[in-house]
């Protein structure tokens, strides 16, 4: 099939669990950034992704064992990076956040213990907010520690590179503890367009 009819894989709920497939790799981390959400930020990029877009902004990253084990030593070091006070928080991107969940747990209740809700996470994952709300504990946890959710698959088809913070229509920037709240989707109050 031509790489431009061939569409993102779609998992059934509880498909893909991390415990089967990550190798809690680490693609990249990129300190003091100001292109992965609101304000300056650290980006942790996991390695490892299911989805298979057409157009993946990172196909290496897709590899599970592509760059190096996360490891207590980076951790720290994101820790001291993020205690800049100019550091409005974290993003995960990848790769797949919700395939990494044993990394990116680990990191983010370290967050909230030393920073409490000082910072902001910010997650992208090609698994819609929907299909979340149907999957397993670990990811539902991993969900309530983060701000904002970038959800759902690149799609070719819908690709607009004008929209703030993604790379296709079909994907929304979520505010997690409103929807959580509301059990519904809440759209972030400072999207421009
Ligand atoms: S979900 Fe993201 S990382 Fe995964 S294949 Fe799609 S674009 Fe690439």
């Amino acid at each position: 099939m031509p790489q431009n009819m061939r569409k993102p894989n779609n998992p059934t709920p509880k498909e893909w669990l991390a415990n089967k497939v990550s190798l809690e790799y680490i693609a990249d981390y990129k300190p003091f950034n100001f292109v992965d959400g609101e304000g300056i930020r650290c980006s942790l990029y996991v390695s490892g992704c299911l989805f298979n877009c057409p157009g993946c902004y990172n196909v290496a990253a897709q590899n599970f064992h592509y760059g190096q084990p996360y490891t207590q030593e980076l951790e720290n070091q994101i820790i001291e990076d993020m205690r800049k006070p100019y550091v409005q928080g974290l993003t995960l991107l990848g790769g797949e956040p919700f395939l990494n969940t044993q990394v990116c747990l680990k990191l983010c209740k370290r967050i909230r213990k030393e920073f409490g809700d000082h910072k902001d996470i910010w997650s992208w994952s090609g698994y819609t907010w929907e299909e979340l709300m149907q999957e397993s504990y670990d990811k539902l946890r991993l969900l309530s520690l983060i701000d904002i959710l970038v959800d759902g698959r690149f799609l070719e088809s819908q690709k607009d590179l004008t929209l703030q913070f993604r790379g296709s229509a079909n994907q929304r920037i979520i505010d997690v503890p409103k929807s959580l709240a509301q059990n519904r989707v809440v759209i972030w109050d400072r999207l421009v367009h």
